[in-house]
């Protein structure tokens, strides 16, 4: 039988796509998800290569954006145009697991800073993220994962 499928941020699994070329290997994580069949993804190393700039999750008051801490360029549209196509192309992802903190993959622990810069939470949602919670996907930050 097959086995259901887990969409994990790819930094997860040793992929070196985080802004520093650098990974987030979890192999506990990896060894509690034996039973799935994990299907990686990193919309920002897609998007925007390895390394990058850095970005953070922007509330303006009229929604959150991704905001490029390099020169302020709204960097949400190529995100979520990533996350769209990811979920069409596997419609059967059973759960989702994001990395912590990160303004696309986390599921309840983002930064969300105002306009000017303020930090106003740090519960905030990645935008990969909102996507999968808006298609009814279980979604789990890793740190918070448990079987
Ligand atoms: S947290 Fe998400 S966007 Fe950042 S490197 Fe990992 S998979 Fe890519």
């Amino acid at each position: 039988m097959d086995k259901p499928k887990v969409a994990l941020s790819a930094c997860l699994m040793g992929c070196a796509c985080r802004y520093d070329a650098r990974d987030n290997l979890n192999e506990s994580l990896l060894k509690q998800l034996d039973s799935f069949e994990i299907v990686p993804f990193c919309p920002e190393d897609d998007c925007f290569g390895s390394p990058r700039p850095t970005m953070d999750l922007i509330d303006n008051g009229e929604g959150i954006n991704a905001i490029s801490n390099e020169n302020g360029q709204n960097l949400s549209v190529p995100i979520l145009d990533y996350a769209h196509n990811f979920f069409e192309q596997h419609p059967d992802i059973k759960l989702f697991i994001g990395k912590d903190r990160s303004p696309s993959c986390a599921v309840q622990s983002g930064k969300v800073y105002s306009n000017q810069k303020e930090l106003l939470h740090t519960q905030g949602t990645g935008l990969m993220t909102k996507i999968a919670l808006d298609l009814g996907i279980k979604c789990w930050d890793s740190e918070a994962y448990t079987t």
